[in-house]
């Protein structure tokens, strides 16, 4: 699909489809995501939010899980691990799939088939935030996605601050060779001007990352910063929590 099409699609589901909570706290909050997600999110980032004392939400493909490539995925015991850390597992879709290429009925399917797996490997947890593979959002699914779970993260750029649409939040890209660490430094200084909601996502953490990930130096440096200046971070379900309870 052109990407003309698939920008427009995102935009008319962003703007047809919303559910809108006001983001109004009483101090910032930043929470550190991961997508698919390859062992070194589990490893190497789980350990470094570990050693600060936090968490972070990994929004996992579970056809990723054992896959050919043992240095980049995941297995089972990385799930267990990052949940006994106090981490949450949100949902990405079971295959990976781009939103934009299949028919709503299946995306459906593949988005119910990566809950029900995961009650298979972890029984009694439940995936209550999804993240769309590529940004892929279409009104349908939007639409869908909200009836399943508590939120969904897009892939725009910004903070999350009074008029949110819960189904489309915002994100700042962990993307080493993309960003700068001034620039996400600069980031977090906006989140604290306006008592916002800061969400990180990143891909994997590890020596010479990919496009779509960093190091663990910039990691850490994103975390230790985050700690030094005593900045709550929590999960993408517990941020929920406390904006709910206008914390
Ligand atoms: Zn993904």
């Amino acid at each position: 699909m052109k990407r003309f099409l698939k920008y427009f699609r995102r935009k008319w589901a962003s703007y047809s489809f919303r559910k809108v909570v006001n983001v109004n706290l009483n101090e910032p909050v930043i929470t550190f995501t991961f997508d698919d997600a390859p062992i070194s999110a589990f490893v190497e980032g789980g350990n470094i939010l570990a050693k600060y004392g936090v968490g972070g939400t990994f929004y996992i493909s579970l056809s990723l899980m054992n896959d050919v490539d043992p240095t980049t995925r995941f297995t089972p015991q990385h799930i267990k691990t990052a949940l006994a850390r106090h981490n949450e597992i949100g949902c990405h879709t079971f295959g990976h799939t781009e939103l934009y290429t299949v028919s709503f009925g299946k995306g459906m399917v593949d988005i119910i088939k990566n809950q029900e797996t995961l009650e298979t490997i972890a029984p009694g947890i439940t995936l209550d935030n999804f993240s769309y593979p590529f940004g892929s959002q279409t009104r349908p699914i939007k639409k869908f996605v909200s009836s399943r779970f508590r939120s969904a993260r897009g892939i725009e750029e910004g903070i999350n601050l009074d008029q949110t649409d819960l189904y489309n939040l915002k994100t700042v890209k962990l993307y080493e060779q993309r960003y700068s660490l001034d620039f996400i430094y600069a980031k977090i200084d906006e989140a604290v001007a306006c008592n916002g909601w800061l969400i990180f996502y990143t891909h994997d953490v590890q020596e010479h990352p990919s496009e779509w990930g960093c190091s663990p130096a910039y990691f850490e440096a994103v975390v230790k910063k985050c700690a030094e200046m005593n900045i709550k971070i929590l999960t993408v379900n517990e941020a929920l929590n406390q904006i709910e309870r206008g914390l």
